[in-house]
């Protein structure tokens, strides 16, 4: 088979590692790639952004199913225009895919579905939104309506961060339409969770749990990043949890899409949060997550690719999947600055010398090859993931290969997975 992965990121690289190990992968592609992806694929240089360019690359290179990893592609419609050229892609469709690029269908849905989330009320005037803060009471969660580059969402510890958030989303517009409209939402308290599910429509398959470090700094502090970290599985997950989250949340919503004639297919990714009152949703992602991926793909011992198939045929439910017992952990190198301004094309050192160690993976994301060398080209650089057979083991290996890898302003968590090891002490 010749496949196609569109996207240049960690998550991207994973996906072309794991699939390129499938004896039924003949040529993987992928679209724009990075300096990773191009050793151990073909990478294409059309932008994730170019729709028809892709379609064109797909339709005369004779790819047999293409991979899209971003959520910009699949809210712009990518898998319908490659359907109508009857081409194969591994995502939902653009009415589905309004579950993660409009905050505020995905929470009318929830509440018709009555899906455990947050209290929230949705806005398109500013004024109205503006009057709310008042009689708030603080935090607050507010949330833009569409895709804003993960940015979209601020929680506001005061009535002062509130308005002037809400004047940026709605009045002054720095998402553009996405801020057009907006919900705000009560803060919640607990624990997150990343869920991953393969969804052919009816039937769900689902992956191990993970869970992901958002804010740039440790402790939790800094501003909220793409992700800085993950590991699994997540260790504020059980099965009683897992139960619950499949009766109250993806059974519901799955029932709740076909109602509304949307037949979800591809990977459906809720973030949660454990509160004292059980698992809610924070947001539904209707992609694989980065730097979940990195960490999950791994831990997976089945071929990649025939689960893929199967979500799209609508066979999952004649599917099985095998996990590694060990955990894993991935850390995130990231240019200094991220998720703020940085400085790209600092020259990278120390990633032969990292991948000597066993049982670790690097994935590169903003990375580019110049000449002989590869250089940093993005906020996060590589994510490096090493697997143990306890979470200490994977992350102390995570570590180590972390120190061999040197570049210019360099930044990174020191705290990942920490919490979880100090909480196991049978490790
Ligand atoms: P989202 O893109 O909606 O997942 O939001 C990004 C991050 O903001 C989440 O991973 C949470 O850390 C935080 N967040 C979102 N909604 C809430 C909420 N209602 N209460 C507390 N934290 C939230």
């Amino acid at each position: 088979m010749r496949i196609l992965v569109i996207g240049g990121g960690g998550r991207e690289h994973a996906l072309v590692w794991k699939l390129r190990q499938s004896p039924h992968a003949d040529r993987v592609f992928c679209a724009p790639g990075n300096a990773g992806t191009g050793e151990i694929a073909e990478n294409v240089q059309i932008p994730v952004s170019d729709l028809k360019a892709l379609i064109t690359f797909a339709k005369e290179n004779h790819v047999d199913l293409t991979v899209v990893g971003p959520d910009d592609p699949l809210a712009a419609g990518i898998v319908d225009l490659f359907a109508g050229e009857k081409l194969r892609a591994f995502g939902p469709h653009q009415s589905a895919a309004r579950i993660e690029s409009s905050k505020i269908f995905a929470k009318e849905l929830m509440r018709r579905q009555k899906i455990p989330t947050a209290e929230a009320r949705i806005f398109t005037e500013s004024a109205e939104a503006l009057h709310c803060c008042n009689s708030s009471k603080f935090p607050v969660v507010i949330k833009a309506d569409g895709l804003a580059l993960g940015k979209g969402v601020v929680i506001a510890p005061n009535i002062a961060t509130a308005r002037s958030t809400i004047e940026e989303m709605m009045i002054r517009r720095s998402f553009g339409e996405a801020g057009r409209r907006i919900v705000i939402e009560e803060f919640l308290q607990g624990t997150e969770c990343s869920l991953h599910a393969l969804v052919d429509g009816k039937n769900y398959l689902l992956l191990e749990s993970a869970r992901d470090h958002k804010r740039a700094l440790d402790g939790d502090q800094g501003p909220n990043t793409g992700g800085m970290g993950a590991f699994s599985p997540a260790n504020n997950w059980n099965s009683e949890l897992q139960y619950r989250c499949e009766m109250d949340i993806l059974q519901p919503l799955l029932r709740g899409l076909l109602n509304k004639g949307i037949t979800f297919r591809g990977l459906l990714y809720p973030g949660l949060i454990i509160t004292t009152d059980g698992p809610r949703v924070l947001e539904f992602n209707c992609r694989f997550g980065d730097p979940e991926t990195q960490v999950l793909l791994p831990r997976l011992k089945s071929d990649l690719l025939p689960l893929l198939e199967a979500t799209i045929d609508g066979t999952i439910d004649q599917c099985a999947i095998e996990w590694e017992s060990r955990a894993a952990v991935t850390i995130v190198l990231a240019s200094g600055g991220y998720p703020g301004k940085y400085e790209p094309g600092k020259s990278i050192s120390g990633l032969d010398e990292a991948a000597k160690l066993e049982e670790v993976q690097i994935f590169h994301a903003g990375t580019k090859r110049h000449c002989n060398e590869v250089k940093t080209a993005g906020g996060r650089v590589v994510a490096v993931t090493a697997l143990g057979s306890t979470l200490k083991a994977a992350r102390a290996r995570a570590y180590e290969a972390v120190s061999r890898i040197h570049f210019e302003n360099c930044h990174y968590r020191r705290d990942i997975a920490l919490n979880a090891v100090a909480a196991n002490v049978t490790e």
